[in-house]
């Protein structure tokens, strides 16, 4: 049936570090679930859901956005698209770990961070094994990781084991600051995409970012996961474009050379999500420009070019055919049909042939 919908809503769920929800976008008029979630665990050692609620208020929400009158929370997201959607049971199959803050860079842009260890991680593995035995657990889905960093997250490991035994992918956000030997397990079986925000080659504009000493860590590591892809693209370094900070054509520049050299084919363009909040009517045009800039100087360094969440949500509201290039989550390969039927037939198709041409599967 064809009706408004996204992936989350659908299939979806996101665990917060103190409530539940369908995702975690923020940068469109609606603003998301982050200030009006609709279910609640607070702080708590375990996390553990009422699921029979968790789908009513999913249903509820879903069937909102059938109507003219999205859910004000989706309202204006990116991710909502008329098309058909045939997802009659209600398994879930998109699931994104969201629940941890602790991580040991320090970002000036983090919303989230907390010192590792101050607060207590709270558990989510029994939660996700009653959903096993509820058979709530699609085949083939995928699991998103954001954090904190997941090599602070204890139940990393065992989420992984979980989810493997039902084919899933995974699309893993971390800071490279630690070397996490079953990311390039994953890699080696193609059966993972990982993202490292490195947002400069300079190390001095590195520190003043990450305000960490771990730069020449951070980059080894990225080079290091890079060896051992198995397809080309699942390994992303991400500029995150922060104003005033490192928005250049030479920190541009640099970022593609050092990502070039350190055997990644892939990258990921980002503008900082609460600048773009705040500034939503008076973006600049040099930072339309940059993003400009870096697509073609991309194409000079054969690297894949896409842009992240909150660039794509800019560049669509502002009718930029950049945001075309947004980064589609998964081209892993056993979902990588399911995502040209499903994610991307409204969207840029001669993109996705030259990806599909590249990746030869
Ligand atoms: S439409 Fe956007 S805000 Fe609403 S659930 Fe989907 S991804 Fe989240
Ligand atoms: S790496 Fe992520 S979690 Fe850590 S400080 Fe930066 S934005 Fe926050």
């Amino acid at each position: 049936m064809k009706y408004t919908s996204c992936e989350a809503i659908e299939q979806g769920i996101a665990f917060m570090h103190n409530y539940v929800t369908f995702c975690c976008n923020y940068s469109h008029e609606g603003g998301g679930f982050d200030s009006s979630p609709f279910m609640v665990y607070g702080d708590t050692k375990e996390i553990s859901i009422d699921w029979e609620k968790y789908f009513k208020s999913k249903d509820y929400i879903r069937e909102q956005n059938k109507t003219d009158m999205p859910y004000p929370e989706c309202k204006g997201c990116l991710y909502l698209m008329n098309m058909n959607w045939n997802n009659d049971n209600q398994k879930l199959s998109y699931i994104n770990f969201n629940h941890w803050k602790d991580c040991d860079t320090n970002c000036i842009y983090c919303g989230i961070k907390e010192a590792p260890g101050k607060i207590k991680i709270p558990k989510l593995y029994k939660s996700l094994k009653e959903l096993e035995k509820k058979h709530l657990i699609e085949e083939k889905g995928m699991v998103m990781f954001g954090g904190g960093d997941i090599a602070f997250l204890p139940e990393f490991k065992d989420i992984v084991r979980l989810f493997k035994k039902y084919n899933y992918s995974f699309n893993i956000a971390t800071s490279a600051t630690h070397y996490v030997p079953i990311l390039s397990e994953l890699l080696k079986e193609g059966s993972v995409e990982i993202r490292i925000s490195v947002d400069s080659a300079k190390e001095e504009t590195f520190r003043k970012i990450k305000r960490t000493t771990f730069y020449n860590t951070v980059w080894n590591n990225m080079k290091r996961y890079a060896k051992v892809q198995k397809i080309p693209y699942c390994v992303r370094s991400k500029f995150i474009i922060i104003p005033n900070v490192n928005d250049s054509k030479e920190e541009i520049d640099l970022w593609l050379k050092k990502t070039k050299e350190c055997g990644v084919k892939s990258i990921l363009l980002d503008i900082e999500g609460g600048y773009y909040r705040k500034h939503k009517n008076s973006i600049p045009e040099s930072i339309y420009e940059l993003f400009e800039y870096t697509k073609d100087r991309a194409k000079e360094f054969d690297l894949y070019f896409l842009v992240f969440d909150h660039a794509s949500q800019m560049l669509s509201e502002n009718n930029n055919y950049l945001s075309e290039y947004y980064f589609f989550k998964d081209i892993t390969q056993h979902k990588i049909k399911e995502c040209i039927t499903k994610n991307i037939e409204n969207r840029n198709k001669s993109l996705l042939n030259k990806l599909l041409g590249k990746l030869n599967l």
